[in-house]
């Protein structure tokens, strides 16, 4: 029998990272009322936060979200959880868990229904048998009429094992739009570094359509610290960028014959700009406050509009490094500041953020 857990929250993250994932939970939880506490097994890449009842979980829910999470790179509601599935069909298991799952007394209609698997070394092998699952599933739901693109609901299935998986719900605008939380990049050709593809998901991630619009338009003036060899400014330029590249390392050739980039070898805890810039990206290997500090001084100096700065957490008290940053970068805005950060596909140990001033 499914065994029903359909007061916990179920987070999608980075192998290694479900300590974090968990903290960060459980900081929002201990803010909303408390009593919650995490599932984790390190290196599964997901993390299950069981709360008392349904009131506390949507307590949770409401401040606790994907696009406020850090180390969660999807978060769902868990309406329950199976093993033991038989391998014949698997369906028969799951199904009872979605059918039971009702909205105003009705049963659910869902937009969507996504079958996927954390990003574990285990798990990922799952990837034929979740594709398998998921034609059938939606065969199912399309005879007995569970689907409804207009609704607001999506159905996850996240399978754990050949046998067991978890059956959550997502709101589709406040969830992660791509399976398993991980948008799918092609790396380009002619980028100098694969880097290049954390500054492009950060865009994606950090940013909506609308601010990636008006953010981001081309002759805009950039400055990028610690570019060599030119992934970031890549990505930059590719949207007609002009950019001042400060790093002693070489810049991609190529790049530098674009005409958009300039290159100083300097020290970039050193540089500033003559006149103010609409962004700052900053991708230098340095002790995560101290580069927090610098983008900090940029921002309340005016120096730029925006910054993406990736601050890297090779120490052990990960979680607690990344909040002495924010701290610290609020502190110096004296408040006014907006942070977004998220520990992105393409990030190993580390984290990306993006901040702006407030007027
Ligand atoms: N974002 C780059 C890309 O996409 O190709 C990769 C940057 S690499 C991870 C870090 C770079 O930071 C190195 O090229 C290093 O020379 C540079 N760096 C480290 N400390 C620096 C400093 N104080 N000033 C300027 N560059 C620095």
């Amino acid at each position: 029998m499914p065994a029903s857990t359909a007061t916990s929250l179920l987070a999608y993250c980075r192998p290694g990272f479900e300590g974090e994932c968990a903290q960060e939970l459980a900081a929002h939880d201990a803010d909303s009322g408390g009593g919650g506490y995490a599932r984790a097994e390190r290196g599964s890449g997901f993390v299950e936060f069981v709360l008392p009842d349904a009131d506390a979980a949507d307590r949770l829910a409401r401040s606790a979200t994907w696009r406020n999470l850090v180390f969660s790179r999807q978060l769902l509601r868990a309406l329950g959880s199976a093993r033991n599935l038989p391998a014949r069909d698997r369906l028969s298991e799951l199904l009872p868990i979605v059918q039971a799952d009702a909205f105003d007394g009705e049963p659910r209609r869902w937009c969507d229904a996504w079958v996927e698997s954390p990003d574990s070394d285990a798990a990922r092998e799952l990837a034929p048998l979740c594709r398998g699952l998921n034609a059938a599933l939606i065969a199912v739901m399309k005879k007995d009429q569970m689907i409804d693109r207009r609704s607001r609901w999506r159905l996850h299935v996240c399978m754990t094992a050949t046998d067991a998986g978890f059956v959550a719900r997502a709101m589709v605008d406040a969830a992660a739009p791509w399976p398993g939380g991980i948008p799918r990049l092609k790396f380009p050709q002619a980028a100098p570094s694969r880097s290049t593809l954390k500054l492009e998901e950060a865009l994606i991630v950090l940013l909506d359509d609308g601010e990636r619009e008006r953010w981001l338009k081309p002759g805009m003036r950039a400055v990028d610290l610690g570019a060599s060899p030119g992934g970031w400014t890549w990505q930059l330029v590719a949207r007609s960028l002009h950019v001042t590249a400060v790093d002693n390392g070489p810049m991609d050739a190529a790049l530098l014959g674009s005409g958009l980039v300039e290159h100083l070898r300097s020290d970039g805890f050193r540089y500033r700009p003559s006149k103010p810039v609409d962004w700052l990206v900053c991708d230098m290997v340095e002790q995560p406050r101290r580069v927090a500090a610098l983008m900090a001084q940029w921002l309340a100096d005016g120096a730029c509009r925006h910054a993406v700065f990736n601050l890297k957490l090779p120490m052990k008290k990960r979680y607690d490094e990344v909040q002495q940053c924010f701290s610290l970068v609020r502190d110096a805005l004296a408040g006014r500041v907006e942070l977004r950060a998220k520990q992105l596909y393409h990030d190993r140990e580390e984290i990306t953020v993006y901040a702006r001033a407030l007027d």
